[in-house]
């Protein structure tokens, strides 16, 4: 099978790592020069449950990739996935399939228009890595990664059952779902509940989770999830999602959420349109209002201004 990954810094270079370790035929595409360099130089740098890797693992510019792809694993930020699918419409063949795997809702009205339906394979993972550098990633630990195919047709789910089979002997633990919507929802509501939260009020999740206020603000942002993803056909427990964020956020303690990280401290642009805004633009078209999520988009959005994101 013909893999590419569309976006290979963090999450798309342990994906292509895996792959590449298993024998797969597989590159990364991306288009930070610097990343790009060192990859060509010295090999993609690795660190792996605190062991070192240098593989030697082709990556290219998005214009430099000519020949049709059969999956294509898209792993920009949300914000940049449009960009990336017009750059190598090229390599998307009629039988190309594209799995999205990126945290947030409503990706697939864009890749609709850029892929036919039954070509797209929605996906959530819970796995996570970080890029220490250019050309240089680290990660720890496992995690199930879920995926389906947006339209449910026999041969279809065939060939996604396939690159199951590809994906688990690279060793990643992926699972056909049967209901990967509500996976992605669940997870929206998570990171929509707690990265702006973090990333305006400059926090880490124990921070948050020890004020006085902190139930009452994850359930306001959490009930809007709730509400436009039934709209949308995805059930949610609300009271299940408010204990379990609560609950994680006192597990995990002392940690920034990734908002943060890119906000507040490396004045990165962030993902805010696809997990709050999502919510505040579904609902508008619902003919309805989610007040809070609209707010928290609007602040983030002038604190990126403020800090000159880019
Ligand atoms: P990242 O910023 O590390 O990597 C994205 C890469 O895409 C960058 O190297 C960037 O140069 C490249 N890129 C962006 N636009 C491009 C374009 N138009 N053409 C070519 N290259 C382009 O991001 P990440 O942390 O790997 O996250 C990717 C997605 O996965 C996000 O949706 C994120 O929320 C999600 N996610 C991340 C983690 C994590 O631990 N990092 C975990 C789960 C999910």
């Amino acid at each position: 099978m013909k893999v590419a990954i569309a976006g290979a810094g963090a999450m798309g270079s342990r994906f292509g790592f895996m792959l590449h370790e298993a024998g797969e035929d597989v590159i990364l595409i991306d288009e930070w020069q610097e990343h790009i360099d060192a990859i060509r130089e010295n090999g993609l740098h690795v660190e792996k449950d605190g062991v070192s890797y240098q593989v030697d693992i082709p990556i290219f510019q998005p214009k430099e990739v000519t020949e049709t792809k059969d999956l294509i694993i898209m792993f920009t930020k949300s914000m940049y996935l449009e960009n990336m699918l017009q750059n190598i419409a090229e390599i998307i063949g009629p039988k190309t399939k594209i799995l999205c795997l990126l945290n947030g809702v409503g990706h697939e009205s864009i890749l609709q228009q850029y892929v036919p339906p039954e070509n797209i394979i929605m996906g959530v993972t819970i796995l996570t890595s970080k890029l220490t550098g250019p050309g240089k990633i680290s990660f720890a630990g496992g995690g199930l990664t879920e995926i389906q195919n947006f339209v449910e047709q026999e041969d279809a789910k065939n060939s996604t059952l396939e690159i199951v089979s590809v994906l688990q002997r690279a060793g990643l633990d992926v699972e056909y779902s049967e209901d990967v919507m509500y996976s992605i929802w669940r997870k929206a509501c998570v990171n929509g509940a707690m990265n702006a939260t973090c990333a305006l009020l400059d926090c880490n999740l124990a921070e948050l989770e020890s004020v006085q206020p902190s139930e009452a603000i994850i359930r306001s942002i959490v009930r809007e999830f709730v509400d436009v993803a039934k709209d949308r056909g995805t059930v949610l427990d609300e009271d299940e999602i408010v204990e379990y964020i609560i609950t994680s956020s006192k597990a995990v303690g002392h940690h920034y959420p990734s908002m943060h990280q890119d906000l507040v401290q490396n004045h990165r642009l962030t993902e805010i349109d696809f997990l709050n805004g999502a919510v505040a633009r579904m609902a508008k078209e619902q003919q309805k209002e989610a007040p809070v999520n609209t707010l928290i988009t609007q602040l983030v959005h002038a604190k990126e201004e403020l800090l000159q994101a880019k």
